[in-house]
């Protein structure tokens, strides 16, 4: 299997710029600036997924790794994917939910001919959707690592989500380091006591005296610096990395399998979507042969891509059009895996979709809504794609999280909530719709507070957490006290 960039120009879209799934898996975007992408899809046939059915999760996961990662040696893949998902927070879940299977279905209402189902997948170590790939990536980039006799130095910038999962799923993991700034005093006293009671030797904290923009700025700052981010082996974990889509990938079929019985079946999925990784790796799933219906994009009141789905226009938005909601995670101006979509919708032509993402830095975004002077017609073929939207605000979410509350006794979090609300606009009767679990409600307490007028109940081995001893840094916003701070921990 074999990798190409969204923008390779189509005309000699040969093999000359192709990659492994090992070359890439350390970096990030493509060299002319696209994101990677297998040169086609690969397809399941019905015998298989039968043969899947009864598989666990870790095999599951194994059989369709197998499938993009074709350069890792079987053994050594196997061994990966066991390592991930039979470790005790997934195989001796703290729930008394089935082990093996590690994303259960809940089926939240049941109406007629209408079934609502929620598959848990946030029962890793920041409660969070993301470690299940994230922990497989963590794997991944040891091994790779160890193979080429390399280190990395991960370096970004988290408002607490992504960051945390990416520090959990790299703790102890040799010839990684990570380095990871945070606005001081910023987060949830619950998200900075995840991050900051880490005690592993390889996972440095930074506490930057700003907000989230200034550590991101200054994780620009380091990176443009191209002879510093050499010599210090500076990476990302991002969400554009192609075999964290992969790892997701395996949700939808684990998902499927469960929900059916047979493959004349089919099922819908909802997606709490930012930027566009989870949902992506739906859409590679449909285009690999399993029967999904429908794939059901819900987003918050930043809503870039329901105006896409809507519209056809994708117009991304500037920071200070940024909503600052109750379900933080998807509060994005721009989708970083969307180009991927694009991709796909435009019959795969990288000249297109070089023109089209130029033209985002030029005129704000793109038009496929066949419209006179518009960028194409594009709009008319989304249905084929599966893809619907809608959009959420903050008192949808108070709302569905009470009602999936008096319905089923299960509490959601905010995320989980605009994939509910969503996906009961478009449930239709016969086709199971699965609606994705993003985050557990614990992570965001003030609005199950102010949705239920109680706290959300926490997993345990988490009650206490806050009065974990803590290791970080404080640091100003200086660019080369930082470098300085980076050098002397790698001794590069
Ligand atoms: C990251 C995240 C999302 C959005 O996922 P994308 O892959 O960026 O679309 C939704 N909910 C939660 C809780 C998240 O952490």
């Amino acid at each position: 299997m074999q990798y190409i960039s969204t923008r390779s120009s189509s005309v000699n879209a040969d093999t000359s710029a192709a990659q492994s799934f090992s070359d890439i898996l350390l970096g990030g975007l493509a060299p002319d600036g696209g994101l990677y992408l297998p040169v086609t899809y690969p397809q399941v046939s019905g015998v298989e997924l039968d043969a899947w059915r009864t598989l666990s999760y870790a095999d599951l996961a194994y059989n369709i790794l197998k499938k993009f990662a074709t350069d890792i040696p079987d053994d050594d893949l196997h061994a990966l994917a066991h390592k991930t998902y039979c470790q005790d927070v997934y195989c001796n879940s703290r729930s008394d939910e089935d082990a093996g299977q590690i994303t259960p279905l809940r089926v939240i209402q049941k109406k007629g001919d209408t079934t609502l189902i929620l598959q848990a997948l946030s029962n890793g170590p920041t409660l969070a959707f993301k470690d299940m790939a994230m922990q497989l990536l963590g794997n991944l980039f040891e091994y790779t690592l160890a193979k080429q006799n390399a280190e990395l130095n991960i370096f970004g910038a988290t408002s607490g989500d992504t960051g945390s999962a990416a520090e959990y799923a790299m703790r102890g993991k040799k010839g990684i380091r990570v380095f990871m700034l945070s606005p001081h005093k910023k987060m949830s006293p619950f998200q900075t006591a995840q991050m900051f009671s880490l005690q592993d030797p390889n996972i440095f904290n930074i506490a930057v005296k700003g907000v989230f923009d200034d550590c991101q700025d200054m994780v620009k700052a380091v990176s443009n610096d191209l002879t510093y981010k050499v010599r210090q082996k500076i990476g990302t974990v991002n969400s554009i990395n192609w075999a964290r889509v992969v790892a997701q990938v395996v949700y939808y079929f684990r998902g499927y399998l469960s929900a059916t019985t047979n493959n004349q079946q089919k099922v819908s999925f909802t997606v709490p979507s930012g930027n566009f990784g989870n949902i992506c790796a739906g859409h590679i799933a449909r285009m690999m042969g399993l029967p999904i219906d429908q794939l059901v994009v819900a987003t918050n009141e930043n809503d870039v891509l329901d105006e896409f789905f809507r519209t056809g226009v994708y117009r991304v938005r500037k920071s200070f059009e940024t909503h600052h909601t109750s379900s933080p995670s998807m509060d994005i101006s721009k989708a970083s895996n969307f180009e991927r979509f694009v991709y796909d919708l435009l019959g795969r032509d990288g000249d297109r979709v070089r023109a089209l993402f130029q033209k985002i830095d030029t005129h704000g975004g793109f038009d496929l809504s066949g419209n006179l002077g518009s960028d194409g017609d594009e709009f008319s073929k989304l249905a084929q794609y599966g893809f619907v939207s809608g959009k959420s605000t903050h008192q949808d979410r108070l709302k569905t999280i009470r009602n999936v509350q008096t319905m089923s006794g299960v509490t959601i979090d905010t995320h989980t909530a605009d994939g509910v609300k969503v996906a009961l606009e478009h449930i239709k009767p016969g086709v199971p719709m699965i609606v994705l679990e993003t985050a557990l409600a614990a992570k965001f307490n003030e609005t199950i507070k102010e949705a239920l007028g109680h706290d959300a109940e926490r997993p345990a081995g988490f009650e206490n957490i806050e009065a974990l001893p803590q290791r970080f840094e404080v640091m100003s916003t200086d660019v080369d006290q930082m470098k300085a701070y980076i050098a002397k921990h790698t001794g590069l």
